[in-house]
């Protein structure tokens, strides 16, 4: 039997064709990256914007081609493979695919809902019935909403790589074959252009039951569209996959495939378990019939598709939760992070600010990133909120340690430089040697930087100048939670006081992306577990905050943490990147005492 790929300027190649393909459209890459690496040898530090910024494009350029080209091929493993061979090893590295059926880190991050439906009629005939109406409202929704339906393939490949979707992706899957699909879903996705998943099983082809199932003709019509992904969902819809035998099991999951493909002549990758039901002994079942993903579904337990337990068991919201405003899963819909800046130290301080609450190794947290880093050296102790009332900054979280000797205190513990009075206020001589090797944060227009803290060098003016040209915003904080993309270890952490403590916890540092993100521990947690967390979660270097009590962070005037924060006189914010705020035209431009 032939089997044809359903997109055809890809069937027309061989496997060589496709790695010299490949080949060629990587090269861009390498090529922009030596290039970039270049200009910041030259000039020493990342000044030189115009010809920066040009590198960058180009590097940029070339890897979102590979994303979509990566959702074409659908054949991750030879992606991958090319790209060992074409790019530097750290680059390899970071796009590797997890072992399937894992998915990948970065894509538990994303939250993509898939939603199903089932019949589209006329008129309702029972409750999970959606009328046609009802189904185009939905896809105004999700048009007026911004979001993006993208094919299975595409899903497949974030799972597997972690590589960005559009901003706000969305799967739309019809299951069990009904004739309604051919005659009024098919229809509105040409007219609105988005693709779907039809799950299909074969004993009903054609039949009418009450309800007409399509036929062959209008099914072999379907698949040859490109918006469309046929999927398989057994031969007979058995309501419990678990309670067959095993020779039933395989008849169910490996003949309705070989049906599919000899009907269709197109590669059948993925099943759709009939009611959601599996357990370990049909998804091993599933795996060894070849497909490469299932889908499932649970009514007490919807999930994103990055939430999934693996590749074999992706878990779907029912298409009621589609519409339902603000408690709606497409409310939260984000295609995960972008792609890291390959250039060293690349920053982007230009992405809108954005809220991210996510679980990572049963650890809540709150990430908020995008946007330019500033901090605000209040002229007295306040909560988060009330610091930022009044500035164009959209988010902070609390700063560096200061001293709790008096409740209206704004005196740090060491040296701070803030740009809203743009005033560098030494540190007192006595807790210096203290100090000393802690992370000394320094922010600039266009990026950031953390340094070892050093009483003798940095404790003036001038000294954080030499450290970084133009730098705008000085502060030492705790210890270094993330340093170039690696957890820290205990002994990092030297004489810290509680490191090990499990407590809330402030941080800041850059994403991947080269980002600047605040955020805040939900659940208790000690420093090392938490650089674990981190990394996971996306960052390049992060430090740590003053913590415990005075955690806190704040979003458009709100605070995010369940309790009432110790105040605190220091915080280090997110204005939106067009945002003029610098040294004066801060509302509470507070005066140093
Ligand atoms: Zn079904």
């Amino acid at each position: 039997m032939r089997i044809q790929h359903k997109y055809r300027s890809t069937l027309a190649i061989n496997q060589f064709q496709k790695i010299l393909f490949l080949t060629l459209l990587l090269l861009p890459i390498v090529q922009a990256n030596s290039l970039a690496v270049d200009l910041q040898e030259k000039s020493g530090e990342i000044t030189c914007k115009d010809e920066f910024n040009s590198g960058k494009v180009g590097v940029n350029n070339a890897l979102n081609k590979l994303v979509q080209v990566a959702s074409l091929v659908g054949e991750v493993e030879t992606i991958f493979q090319t790209m060992n061979h074409n790019l530097a090893p750290q680059l390899a590295a970071y796009f590797n695919p997890s072992a399937w059926p894992k998915i990948n880190d970065r894509a538990i991050l994303a939250k993509v809902p898939v939603f199903m439906y089932h019949d589209i009629l006329p008129e309702k005939e029972v409750f999970f019935d959606v009328t046609v109406k009802e189904l185009e409202q939905h896809f105004q929704l999700i048009k007026e909403q911004g979001l993006t339906p993208i094919s299975y393939d595409q899903l497949v490949t974030h799972l597997r790589t972690g590589l960005p979707l559009p901003e706000k992706p969305i799967v739309l899957t019809f299951d069990d074959g009904y004739g309604g699909h051919y005659e009024y879903v098919y229809p509105l996705l040409k007219k609105y252009g988005y693709p779907a998943v039809f799950s299909v099983y074969t004993s009903n082809m054609g039949k009418n039951t009450g309800r007409t199932h399509v036929s062959w003709e209008q099914l072999k019509e379907m698949a040859a569209d490109p918006l469309v992904t046929i999927a398989s969902h057994s031969v007979t819809h058995p309501k419990d996959l678990r309670l067959l035998s095993d020779e039933q099991l395989k008849m169910e999951i490996e003949q309705s495939k070989q049906i599919l493909e000899a009907q269709l002549g197109i590669a059948i990758r993925y099943f759709t378990y009939p009611e959601g039901k599996y357990d370990q002994r049909v998804a091993k079942a599933v795996e060894k019939a070849g497909y490469l993903s299932a889908l499932t579904m649970s009514d007490t337990d919807e999930r994103f598709a990055g939430e999934s337990e693996s590749m074999l068991a992706i878990a779907r919201f029912g298409q009621s939760r589609l519409a339902q405003g603000e408690s709606s899963p497409i409310s939260q819909a984000w295609g995960g992070a972008k792609l890291p800046n390959f250039l060293s130290g690349g920053f982007d301080f230009s992405a809108e600010v954005q809220v991210n609450k996510t679980t990572v190794d049963e650890t809540d947290i709150t990430l908020i990133y995008g946007g330019k880093p500033v901090t605000i050296h209040a002229k007295s102790r306040y909560q988060v909120p009330e610091i930022l009332a009044g500035t164009e900054a959209v988010a902070a979280v609390d700063g560096g340690f200061f001293s709790l000797k008096y409740l209206d205190s704004n005196v740090m513990i060491g040296p701070v430089l803030s740009q809203v009075n743009n005033k560098f206020i030494p540190g007192y001589r006595g807790e210096m040697s203290k100090l000393t090797g802690r992370p000394l944060v320094l922010i600039g227009a266009q990026s950031a930087k953390f340094i070892g803290f050093d009483p003798l060098k940095h404790n003036t003016l001038e000294g954080v100048e030499a450290a970084m040209s133009n730098v705008t915003d000085a502060f030492v904080a705790a210890a270094w939670l993330v340093k170039d993309s690696k957890p820290q270890s205990a002994e990092t952490f030297g004489s810290l006081f509680d490191y090990d403590a499990v407590r809330h916890r402030a941080f800041w540092g850059i994403n991947q992306a080269g980002q600047p993100t605040v955020g805040v521990a939900n659940d208790p947690i000690d420093s090392v577990s938490l650089g674990k967390v981190l990394v996971k979660a996306g960052f390049r270097d992060a430090v740590m905050l003053d913590s415990g009590a005075s955690t806190s962070l704040a979003y458009k005037g709100e605070s995010l943490v369940g309790y009432t924060p110790r105040p605190v006189p220091h915080v280090v914010a997110l204005v939106p990147p067009s945002s003029t705020l610098k040294s004066t035209n801060c509302a509470i431009a507070p005066e140093v005492k």
